[in-house]
């Protein structure tokens, strides 16, 4: 279990990043949901013991991180959003070496250890190739297979699926899913799809704050008979605006469209919206402040 209290960070440019963060995640996989500049990747590194906090404490099965990091790195596994790799270098060369680093010194143990890695990436045929040849997506999942290089407890990955294309995405996701089994998964990401499809329990966070926390489908829930559309002309938007709760605006078939939260149907033409994690989503980023979402 990984407990994080009263996480503050606060940047030299007096940007806060962390405030007041508490949570606690339990085996499987957790989605932390929130736009650009929330600060999931400072949580992140905060948590995978590459920066400190200001103050607060984080405990995952009873290891101290700021006080132990080094018990911690022995279980985390850590997918960054940008991670470098040496071009020139094949993923088997590359496995190997991380996996001596690792303690794995047996060579005979290695090379299977990193064959059995490379299989369950779907790398395996591609083991001799040089990494700078690689495409994103093969990218991503060597990047999967360096993270769970000895067996994590705690697996940390960042923004995993910009720049990958759907197909690859998909692959990725099957890959993730089998990792929650044994270990707490923390999946950052500003994208809903990947929460509602891969997370059995999320967070949304903005601005430093956990907003909410919960289940996907049971926070979507919360917003049953409560959100609605309408088409309109994309010039009427701001009038929309000022009225109502405007959780979204985006174009179907071509035509305009708003998405508004009300306790009841707002008004002529409005009709219900069958809800979803993205209505959710919105509705907490548009109050902000933790004390105003209603659930
Ligand atoms: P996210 O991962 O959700 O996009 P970040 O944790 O990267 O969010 O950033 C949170 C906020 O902290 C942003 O406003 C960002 O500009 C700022 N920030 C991040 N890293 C630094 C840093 N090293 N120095 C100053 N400000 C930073």
């Amino acid at each position: 279990m990984l407990t994080i209290k009263n996480l503050n960070k606060t940047y030299p440019n007096d940007t806060r990043a962390l405030n007041d963060v508490t949570l606690t995640l339990e085996k499987g996989m957790f989605g932390l949901l929130g736009p650009n500049g929330a600060g999931k990747s400072t949580l992140m590194r905060t948590i995978a013991t590459l920066q400190l906090a200001d103050s607060g404490t984080i405990e995952f099965d009873g290891i101290d991180v700021f006080k132990q990091p080094e018990e911690l790195r022995k279980v985390l596994g850590y997918l960054p959003q940008d991670f470098g790799v040496y071009p020139k270098v094949s993923a088997e060369m590359m496995l190997n070496h991380i996996a001596k680093v690792k303690g794995i010194t047996n060579s005979n143990e290695r090379k299977s250890y990193v064959a059995d890695l490379l299989n369950k990436v779907n790398l395996y045929k591609f083991r001799n190739r040089n990494l700078g040849d690689y495409s994103g997506g093969m990218l991503q999942r060597f990047g999967i297979a360096q993270a769970l290089l000895g067996n994590p407890k705690l697996i940390i990955v960042d923004e995993p699926t910009a720049g990958l294309d759907p197909l690859e995405r998909n692959r990725f996701h099957n890959l993730l899913s089998e990792l929650g089994e044994d270990a707490v998964v923390i999946l950052s990401t500003h994208i809903v799809d990947d929460v509602t499809n891969l997370c059995q329990n999320m967070a949304v966070f903005n601005d430093g704050k956990i907003l909410v926390q919960g289940n996907p489908q049971g926070l979507s829930d919360t917003l049953n008979g409560k959100v609605f559309r309408k088409h309109i002309d994309k010039s009427e938007l701001g009038t929309f605006e000022n009225e109502f709760t405007v959780l979204s605006n985006y174009l179907r078939g071509g035509e305009f469209y708003v998405n508004i939260y009300s306790d009841n149907i707002p008004g002529e033409g409005f009709e219900p919206v069958n809800n979803d994690l993205e209505n959710f989503y919105f509705y907490c980023i548009n109050k902000k402040e933790a004390g105003e979402v209603a659930i």
